[in-house]
């Protein structure tokens, strides 16, 4: 069994939603499908599951389905068909509104917009490709002189690096959309914007009674890491999310964008030490989008998420509307394969890490798979999340959960090295039946490896055995 460690996230949308794709995207090495509710409506999204679910079946890879809630995204209301020219050096006026009221005047979906902004703050649009620079606030329009120009058209987002902004996290469509995830059986929902550990609580209380109703398991929240204030509520947000992903795009236009690299590896180490998994998202392979090979900087950046640590890699446009998804997931899984076989991708065995019994257990698997004895760790008796401090130093061996049903298997799946396993009872100790079991799953041959079987349970201790394979 060579599976790669670091997982394949795909962003799913008009290029990706059929079922052939789908099924040949999943072969390639997609393993978590991205909904992506900024755009779309409920009834693309029914058919775009349930093809996705036909999918796993038909090719019986296990697909774990993500719905990331679009948060309060700030956006340009509708400047018509022909959008608007922005010059260098002219004056435009930005004002709360959906439509265009007047000539070159341009609306925004922030009611505070006027309020909050004050001579020299910068509005970046487009991503960050057209900035301006606020020069005065008249009544309820902010006036704002053009720096960098480009043509402007209806929907681009709109960023504000230096005002303090208040938006919360949770939007009332989110409400929404989060509860026609959790009936459509979603297993993982992430909030965009998240600036605190309030949100999260709050989506959490909501999936739970959604779930409670639709009689489903709850899916796990994770919070999007893409505003200069969740930087500064980290710790909170780790203790009240179940995982992480970090969006270098609006990040890197409410920090300096040369911030991005280092808090990538900050917060991979973070994610490590707190046993949550994390994703890197956001321009892996944008050339990718319209030519069918990456840049030599793409297959880098790839590859240095892989030596980070992450659990997760991550593809938008590329698989949603771009023109290569399927070689996008294969370049992907290439570069991932090469760099988790170099000698950089385990992690410092450093016994300064090591504090606690998770950490010990950590270190010392993390030995013997150094050694290449271990075949693999088979977490038991978990039937929600993996384990994941018996990851912290990145094992070459995977880390096999052992799980009762589907919907915790594909929860499971975001985890870096994790492999679940489906087994018709709850396991919560090493039997010999298990083993064959196991063994004739993974297909493994006795070589002197051992598989390790980790019973693990926080307040009442652990016990860890060695079975020859
Ligand atoms: P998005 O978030 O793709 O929803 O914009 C990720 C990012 O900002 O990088
Ligand atoms: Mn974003």
């Amino acid at each position: 069994m060579k599976e790669n460690q670091t997982k394949i996230i795909c962003t799913l949308g008009p290029a990706s939603d059929q079922v052939p794709i789908l099924s040949r995207l999943l072969q390639a090495g997609m393993q978590i499908g991205r909904l992506n509710f900024s755009f779309g409506e409920y009834h693309y999204f029914e058919k775009l599951i349930k093809n996705a679910r036909v999918a796993e079946k038909k090719t019986g890879l296990p697909l774990t389905l993500l719905q990331d809630l679009g948060g309060p995204k700030m956006r340009v209301g509708d400047l018509g068909e022909a959008g608007l020219e922005l010059i260098v050096g002219q004056i435009h006026s930005f004002y709360f509104g959906v439509k265009l009221s007047q000539a070159g005047a341009i609306p925004v979906s922030y009611p505070k917009i006027a309020t909050h902004l004050k001579p020299g703050d910068r509005l970046l649009l487009d991503d960050g490709s057209i900035e301006l620079e606020a020069i005065g606030v008249k009544g309820k329009t902010v006036q704002a002189r053009v720096m960098s120009g480009g043509h402007l058209i209806s929907k681009k987002g709109l960023n504000l690096p230096d005002s303090k902004i208040q938006l919360n996290p949770l939007t009332d469509k989110d409400k929404a959309d989060l509860k026609f995830g959790v009936q459509a059986g979603v297993d993982w929902i992430c909030l965009s914007f998240v600036d605190g550990a309030e949100c999260l609580e709050e989506a959490r209380t909501l999936v739970a009674k959604a779930a409670k109703l639709a009689n489903l398991p709850p899916p796990k929240i994770m919070a999007k890491i893409e505003r200069s204030a969740a930087l500064e509520k980290l710790p909170q947000i780790i203790a009240a999310a179940d995982g992480l992903l970090l969006g270098r795009g609006d990040l890197g236009l409410e920090i300096p964008y040369a911030d991005v690299p280092l808090i990538q590896k900050d917060l991979a180490e973070k994610a490590r030490l707190a046993g949550l998994p994390l994703i890197v998202a956001t321009h892996m392979l944008e050339s990718m989008r319209n030519h069918p090979r990456a840049t030599r900087a793409e297959v880098s950046d790839i590859a240095n998420a892989v030596f980070d640590g992450v659990d997760a890699v991550m593809l938008s446009a590329e698989t949603a509307i771009g023109e290569f998804p399927v070689a996008a997931v294969k370049t992907m899984q290439t570069v991932i394969r090469e760099a988790e076989q170099s000698r950089f991708a385990a992690l410092p065995l450093n016994p300064e890490s090591v504090d606690c019994l998770p950490s010990s257990l950590a270190f010392n698997l993390a030995l013997l798979d150094r050694q290449n004895l271990l075949a693999g760790v088979v977490a038991l008796g978990h039937n929600a999340l993996p384990p994941a401090f018996v990851n912290l130093f990145r094992l070459k061996a995977p880390l096999i959960v052992v799980v009762d049903s589907i919907s915790s298997a594909r929860q499971a799946l975001l985890f870096r090295g994790a492999y679940p396993v489906i087994m018709p009872a709850k396991q919560t100790s090493f039997q010999p039946s298990l083993h064959s079991h196991l063994k004739k799953q993974l297909a493994l041959k006795s070589n002197g490896q051992y598989l390790a079987y980790l019973e693990y349970l926080p307040k009442q201790g652990a016990r860890l055995s060695f079975v020859p394979v």
